[in-house]
């Protein structure tokens, strides 16, 4: 089978090579064949070498798909079960953090598209345990959302808490901010607004409108800070949501939010440091949240969202392609031509 590899550590190094299909070796292991991968902006930093990888290794860690083989161990799954995977592979069960069921953040994770392979190909193993049953109403591509999701859920839900009567705005339009303001929405926030620039006008912007975000503010044509006091009644944000990971985006959160209100940080800035308002997040009073990745916990939740929303997901998926053409999606996610880009095997077009 083809599988889109980072071969080898340094600036790019990512290639399609010939590989076999993998093989069941421990008895927990779920033979998965891949339905949809998508590409993440881990993906993109990968490719950049901003992301530690240990290569050759197969990439992709989002993605659905459908049994088709389990070892001898495996009772919940059987082959033909539509499945998405937590992709907290090798975390090792035993620490103080896996104990209290915090498996994301254990320092021997290691993700399938990253530290061992992913789901750029046609066929994955994944253990048991970190699977979840995909809802029949969901499309496989849709289904590939899950990931993301989840981390959404967590981050902006479980962690940011939104509350009903909430006015949440989200810094940064791409498609973890998209998800975000959707995930404050069926959360029960009152209004969510995304924030975001010029160049997300074309797409970014009008995906955020069919999810039926309420408000999209382009803040290099006006001042956000006076929009969301409008449309607060001078208060401020009672939630920010910060997707963009940029140091401007950082401190337009500290600047948007209400007193006493709350930021959840998403976005990862790939710097060392940044330039941070500080005091005034003091005199604010806010509750900063800082995150990473999703909670066994938000899995469900996020694809219990999926199935029963009335809002159609699908727009955010703007590219279907094979890997083959992986260059160019990986242009386009960067230059902002488009929000999220699934892989499709070939074997299944
Ligand atoms: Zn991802
Ligand atoms: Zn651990």
């Amino acid at each position: 089978m083809k599988a889109l590899m980072k071969v080898a550590k340094g600036y790019g190094n990512i290639e399609i090579r010939e590989v076999e299909i993998p093989e069941i070796i421990r008895d927990d292991d779920v033979l998965i064949k891949v339905k949809a991968a998508g590409v993440c902006g881990t993906d993109i930093h990968i490719y950049h070498d901003k992301f530690t990888s240990y290569p050759p290794v197969i990439m992709g860690h989002e993605f659905s798909g459908i049994v088709v083989e389990t070892g001898k161990s495996v009772r919940k799954w059987n082959k033909g079960d539509r499945v998405v995977g937590e992709p907290h592979t090798m975390a090792c069960g035993v620490c103080n953090l896996c104990r209290q069921g915090k498996v994301q953040i254990c320092a021997e994770k290691r993700s399938p598209g990253w530290g061992i392979n992913g789901a750029f190909t046609d066929y994955l193993i994944m253990p048991e345990k970190l699977l979840h049953k995909v809802p029949d109403i969901l499309s496989d591509d849709v289904a590939a959302l899950a990931e993301p999701m989840a981390i959404v859920t967590h981050q902006v839900l479980e962690r940011g808490r939104v509350e009903p009567q909430d006015f949440v705005a989200v810094i940064g339009a791409g498609p973890i901010g998209l998800l975000s303001a959707f995930a404050a929405k069926e959360g029960g926030a009152s209004k969510v607004a995304v924030l975001g620039l010029s160049c997300d006008r074309e797409l970014r912007f009008k995906v955020a409108e069919k999810l039926g975000i309420d408000y999209t503010i382009n803040v290099q044509e006006e001042n956000a800070l006076d929009r969301i006091m409008a449309l607060t009644g001078g208060k401020g944000a009672d939630l920010v949501v910060e997707a963009s990971g940029a140091e401007a985006g950082i401190n337009t959160a500290m600047d948007v939010v209400k007193k006493c209100g709350r930021i959840t940080a998403v976005g990862v800035s790939g710097k060392e440091r940044i330039g941070f308002q500080w005091d005034k997040a003091i005199n604010k009073v806010c509750d900063i949240f800082f995150n990473l990745s999703s909670s066994y916990i938000s899995w469900d939740r996020g694809l219990s969202i999926m199935a029963n929303s009335k809002v159609d997901l699908s727009p955010i998926i703007t590219h279907k392609e094979l890997i083959d053409d992986w260059q160019q999606a990986f242009e386009n996610i960067q230059n902002g031509r488009a929000v999220k880009v699934m892989f499709i095997p070939a074997s299944e077009i």
